[in-house]
């Protein structure tokens, strides 16, 4: 069966995958959702027999069902090679009774990198399906590792151009050197006075611009998007939650049919949509655990029905989930208010108006398989340091917060239904917070030590990302207001 996207705005026109992809956001600025989400075209036990590869082309052709075979093995074939260096592109730990789902073994230690390094292939796919013959502007903007993640997809693709807006004083040292080191012709990389909200919101108002649309076409440019609100990202992000469970059966931690929660540390709401996306496809999943960072907005939603993003913007050391508006929820909206896309429009509308709306009693009892915690600073950094000494493995301070939720959320239900935690980052991408959090006597090491005592603490050798940025030259240095958005990109253009 043909798989068609329509909008979550309610307008009817509905695209098939690749134009989907294409676009990035619909025209009426509401984000592309399947007409109906397929079914897993295997059983249960089939899952625990197939490699990672296997399990994408699998999950993937349910979704992008105008790609050929050919096309998107080929895509998976380019995508799943050798820039993640494990041979299994992503692996599970059990540490303390929990399943560490690490999706951090790609080019850039993040899980971005999961959906990063098949989108440019895709897009690039889509573009030859559609007779698509424009320069495509890939136009982001990043609380951190989706930058790097896109940059490095798509760095020296022909027919494709990379800008990346990121808040200059709201990532990590490592993150932002990552990005402005980074090679390539079409790559440009920004820094704006302003956070992750502000970026998104700029980026989103230039997708939505149609003079500047008219006057980029008549230069042989579109702009498309690497940010999750596009489906090419979503569905690869649906495979690891699928591949998951596979492994879970294999090594006898479940029978096939068990149900599994999933906790994962959120921000933009993407990749805990895809493990919604998941359930969907037929994954028994008991809860999605939802964990926040300070930035506890998805938290008091799931809580109270109200989602406010009016409160002070914190800057955690969980920068990647600094994020008061969560694009993906408006998918979710969008689901449990029966697909109304006049509904979901409003309450859109309503959050750019006064920053908040509320949901109605019916929507939000379609929420019960979410479950919202938070974790503190404090929580976060005493969690790493927990689990380092009882059990000697070392974890980011994203991935932190979804262990620290997950403590939480057991002590409060006795739930004992097994548990994979997703986690999202290298701690050698956040090097400083994770070793202070183990012993703040690491404050006064420098840097560069720092990553060698990481490396001595936890027996995991330095990743190559982070042994190519400490020699690479800086290549960007461009900083802009958060106003001057536009005029950057019209500079880069020529327009
Ligand atoms: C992007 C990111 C997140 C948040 O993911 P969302 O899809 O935005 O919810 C969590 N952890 C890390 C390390 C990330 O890079």
């Amino acid at each position: 069966m043909d798989i068609l996207y329509k909008s979550t705005r309610g307008s009817d026109k509905k695209v098939t995958a690749s134009q989907a992809i294409l676009k990035g956001l619909a025209d009426d600025g509401g984000l592309y959702v399947p007409v109906s989400v397929p079914k897993l075209p295997v059983g249960l036990e089939a899952l625990s027999d197939m490699d990672y590869k296997q399990t994408a082309y699998m999950v993937m052709k349910e979704f992008l069902t105008d790609f050929s075979e050919e096309e998107l093995k080929n895509c998976i074939e380019k995508a799943y090679d050798s820039k993640f260096d494990i041979e299994e592109i992503t692996r599970i730990k059990e540490v303390m009774g929990a399943e560490y789902l690490e999706l951090y073994h790609g080019a850039t230690i993040a899980f971005k990198d999961m959906a990063l390094s098949i989108l440019p292939h895709l897009l690039t796919c889509a573009a030859k399906k559609n007779d698509v013959h424009d320069k495509i502007i890939i136009l982001t903007a990043t609380s951190g590792d989706t930058g790097k993640a896109a940059l490095s997809g798509f760095a020296d693709v022909e027919g494709t151009g990379i800008i990346v807006f990121y808040p200059k004083h709201g990532v990590s040292p490592v993150q932002e050197k990552q990005m402005v080191t980074q090679r390539g012709n079409n790559t440009y990389v920004i820094g704006i006075e302003g956070n992750f909200d502000d970026a998104q919101t700029g980026v989103k108002n230039m997708f939505g611009n149609k003079e500047l649309a008219e006057r980029m076409a008549e230069k042989g440019y579109r702009f498309s998007s690497a940010n999750s609100i596009n489906i090419g990202r979503l569905v690869p992000q649906i495979v690891y939650y699928v591949y998951a469970y596979g492994r879970l059966v294999k090594n006898g931690r479940i029978r096939p049919k068990d149900k599994v929660n999933y906790v994962v540390p959120t921000g933009n709401f993407g990749n805990i949509l895809a493990a919604f996306y998941a359930k969907s496809m037929g994954i028994p999943v008991g809860r999605l655990i939802c964990a926040s960072n300070e930035n506890k907005v998805l938290y008091d939603f799931f809580k109270s029905g109200t989602y406010d993003k009016n409160r002070e913007f914190i800057l955690t050391s969980s920068p990647s989930m600094d994020i008061l508006i969560s694009s993906n929820l408006e998918r979710l909206i969008y689901i449990i208010s029966g697909e109304d896309g006049v509904k979901t429009q409003n309450f859109m509308k309503e959050l750019s108006l006064k920053g908040s709306y509320s949901i109605t009693d019916a929507m939000k009892e379609k929420l019960s398989v979410f479950y919202g915690g938070y974790a503190t600073e404090k929580e976060t950094a005493a969690c790493i340091k927990e689990i380092y000494d009882a059990a000697g493995y070392v974890i980011d301070t994203h991935t932190a917060v979804a262990a620290c939720v997950y403590e939480k959320y057991r002590d409060e239900t006795n739930d004992s239904t097994p548990c994979v935690i997703a986690s999202t980052a290298s701690p050698y991408k956040f090097a400083r917070s994770v070793m202070c959090a183990i012993d703040n006597s690491y404050e006064v090491m420098d840097d560069y030590s720092l990553i060698n005592e990481l490396s001595r603490i936890s027996g995991v050798s330095v990743p190559a990302a982070i042994e190519d940025i400490s020699s690479a030259p800086v290549l960007h240095d461009r900083v802009c207001d958060t106003a001057d958005m536009q005029k950057e990109v019209e500079s880069i253009l020529g327009l």
